[in-house]
């Protein structure tokens, strides 16, 4: 059995907990291949090595705030070093990395320092091999995303003779060799990459929570943990992940069926969460998850004999098009149709969209409505129970919430729902008291 362990930055943030990772892996022998993030906050105060090294990058050409930001960073790494009393020096790498900084280097690079140098460490710490993800993952110049296959097929052969190894997380190099990071948050991608690319049997992420909850716990006071999760439920759930795994990590995975295990650094005797692709396994309840987001405008676009109109919905959705904005969700009347929009792309956007609807389509009329807020309720369990939507609805008029919209996917295991903006904690508590807290 192979694991791919990824690491998040508070998990490294300091020596001990270095230490506390380094028992999980050494805890279990399948746990070969390590990616870590670079060094996260130790307190809520401190800040992450990541942003001091874009900061490092902004202050290359002011000499006295260079070299302070270079000496908390040094001392960052150091204290590491030295509380896990390492023979390791990483001077010469620091004058490598300030003289390809004042030589020019971009923020990519900078940033992607910090994984390398936590990598370097890493694998000084476990005896493991130290792999440069620099000389593996690809990145394509046109979409400036990696290129799977050779990314792939590079690890998966570098990897095939080397028993333990830790490849850093976060960035990989365009084919001429220059670093290229992924986007905030993305040594989640490498874990997901490097576990594709052998086969493992899981991708375990260790990061400072149990995994995921079923409702977000700013609004709900310690919500139930989420057990499993297909990756479509979380897909639908695609407002909650924020935050504890990036988007962008499932797709590799999921293409293999490989499982993902969300674990705690600070209690690694919870199970966590396990994100899978299928599962016989029913969750404890009818609902995986509730998740939402505020900061919505519905467009409303009225027009008599709309649906015997040939083209008249791409032409709705050619005005948003031309003012490049996406939308999040698109209910149909007979005669409305009504597009979702986020406000902060729209607000500037606004009148330039009304006039080409107007241009485009000769509605009746064309109202906006803002200040909204999304809710999607997920769960494979909706599917062969009855009656779940008017439970939802129910909970909802208890609670005084007026429901503007309702959109359940043809899959039937997510029911999205539209309220005020000022309704939004309301009504995800009603719905989750509903189906949790009574146990239906
Ligand atoms: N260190 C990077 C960041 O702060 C990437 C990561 O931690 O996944 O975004």
């Amino acid at each position: 059995m192979t694991k791919v362990v990824k690491f998040g930055g508070s998990s490294l943030a300091s020596a001990e907990q270095f230490k506390k990772a380094g028992d999980i892996i050494r805890a279990d022998k399948d746990r070969r291949y390590v990616v870590p993030s670079a060094p996260g906050k130790r307190n809520s105060r401190d800040t992450k090595v990541t942003d001091m090294l874009y900061n490092l990058h902004s202050a290359v050409s002011d000499e006295r705030t260079f070299a302070s930001v270079l000496k908390d960073l040094r001392a960052r790494y150091d204290e590491i070093i030295k509380g896990l009393s390492l023979d390791l020096d990483l001077s010469k790498e620091f004058d490598t990395i300030v003289k390809n900084l004042k030589s020019g280097a971009d923020s990519d690079y900078a940033a992607s320092r910090g994984e390398y140098l936590n990598g370097r460490i890493m694998a000084c710490y476990l005896g493991y091999e130290f792999i440069d993800p620099a000389t593996c993952i690809v990145f394509d110049r046109k979409t400036e995303n990696y290129d799977a296959e050779k990314t792939y097929k590079n690890l998966a052969k570098k990897l095939a003779k080397i028993e333990r190894a830790v490849i850093p997380g976060f960035y990989g190099a365009y084919s001429d060799g220059t670093i290229k990071t992924f986007s905030r948050g993305g040594s989640d991608i490498t874990g997901s990459i490097v576990a594709r690319s052998i086969h493992a049997d899981v991708y375990e992420n260790w990061t400072d929570v149990s995994g995921f909850m079923i409702a977000d716990p700013r609004i709900i006071k310690n919500p139930a943990k989420i057990e499993t999760i297909t990756y479509r439920e979380l897909r639908e759930l695609a407002y909650m992940g924020a935050g504890v795994l990036h988007e962008d990590s499932i797709f590799p995975v999921r293409q293999e069926g490989i499982p993902i295990n969300i674990k705690n650094t600070n209690d690694p005797k919870d199970d966590g969460t396990w994100i899978v692709g299928t599962t016989s396994k029913k969750s404890k309840y009818v609902i995986t998850g509730i998740a939402g987001k505020k900061g919505f405008c519905a467009v409303n676009v009225d027009k008599d004999m709309m649906n015997s109109e040939i083209g008249f919905g791409r032409r709705v959705l050619q005005a948003f098009e031309e003012n490049d904005i996406s939308f999040e969700h698109l209910p149909s009347g007979i005669d409305t149709m009504t597009v979702f929009v986020h406000q902060d792309e729209f607000r500037d956007k606004e009148q330039s969209v009304v006039s080409a609807i107007r241009k485009l389509t000769n509605p009746d009329t064309i109202d906006i409505e803002s200040d909204l807020a999304l809710i999607a309720v997920v769960g494979r369990g909706m599917k062969s129970t009855r009656g779940t939507a008017g439970r939802i609805f129910s909970a909802l008029a208890h609670a005084h919430v007026n429901v503007k919209m309702i959109d359940q996917g043809s899959s039937e295991i997510n029911i999205i729902i539209g309220v005020a903006g000022a309704d939004f904690e309301t009504a995800i508590r009603a719905i989750y008291d509903i189906f949790v807290e009574t146990k239906m």
